[in-house]
């Protein structure tokens, strides 16, 4: 149950004839919609924060100083809405950038376990005690790509397993070698994700939850930066999920890439 568009137009043929030409320009309908959405959700994301900030300065020139305590929590709240900004546009590039070298060669040598152990420490730093966070290395095995994508996509898979994991949970981050491809999996005992949602979590700007996204600090790109970045690694990225139980995102990577010695 597709729908198809298609464009009609006259054209002279011969001298008194004219050619009815189609064209099927479903494709080009999608992209044109897919712009225009995209347009609308980074609209919307600057939104609420340019809101707030404005609304605070127009404040501030209306009514002058306020009290010491204002300020300092309207400081705060502008101070956080603009990282939200920065945030958003860090991303915006980090995507725009992946999308104008899909056809890159990515094969640097990438120490993925030494990677991993940083990773694993930034994760400490971030959920600051609240989450048990353990590093499981089965294999020694390297990896040919490009280091600081694979860094910023697998970076991404564990800030969002803090994200969406309630204080006292746990999470693993696993690298091993199954089926001869290098795994690469974040496992979490967060709140888990209904299976509906799941197809459409690498989206942009596809939440499951808008409130808990933002109130974390999340811009809704994370995802959709993994699955390009993965993409072009020839990357798969499962997700097995189970609400109130947990999530287990892994990105496979394809043999091909792998760097192993038999001794390992
Ligand atoms: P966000 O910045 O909102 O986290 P992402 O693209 O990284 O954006 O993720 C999209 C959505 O997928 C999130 O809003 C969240 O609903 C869901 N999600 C991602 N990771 C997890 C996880 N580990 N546990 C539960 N839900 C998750």
């Amino acid at each position: 149950n597709q729908s198809l568009t298609l464009s009609l137009q006259f054209v002279p043929y011969g001298d008194k004839q004219k050619l009815l030409v189609s064209r099927d320009i479903t494709r080009l309908e999608r992209v044109h919609t897919m712009r225009r959405d995209f347009v609308a959700n980074v609209s919307h994301e600057l939104r609420t924060p340019l809101t707030v900030i404005g609304g605070f300065l127009e404040t501030l020139a209306e009514e002058g100083a306020p009290d010491p305590e204002t300020h300092k929590w309207a400081l705060t709240l502008m101070t956080d809405q603009t990282r939200r900004m920065q945030r958003l546009v860090e991303d915006l590039l980090t995507l725009s950038r992946l999308e104008d070298s899909e056809n890159l060669v990515r094969e640097d040598t990438v120490n993925i376990p030494k990677m991993l152990r940083e990773l694993c420490h930034e994760a400490e730093s971030l959920s600051a005690g609240r989450h048990r966070i353990h590093l499981k290395l089965d294999t020694k095995a390297k990896l040919l790509g490009n280091m600081d994508e694979l860094r910023s996509a697998f970076s991404n898979l564990v800030s969002n397993a803090i994200r969406y994991t309630p204080d006292g949970g746990t999470i693993t981050l696993n690298w091993a070698i199954r089926d001869e491809q290098g795994v690469f999996s974040v496992q979490d005992s967060g709140i888990g994700i209904e299976p509906e949602h799941i197809p459409r979590l690498t989206e942009r700007f596809y939440r499951v939850d808008r409130g808990r996204s933002r109130e974390t600090g999340g811009t809704g790109l994370g995802l959709a930066i993994v699955k390009h970045v993965l993409t072009c690694h020839q990357a798969k990225l499962e997700i097995v999920s189970e609400l109130g139980k947990g999530s287990c995102f892994s990105a496979w990577l394809p043999a091909a890439r792998l760097i192993t010695h038999k001794s390992e």
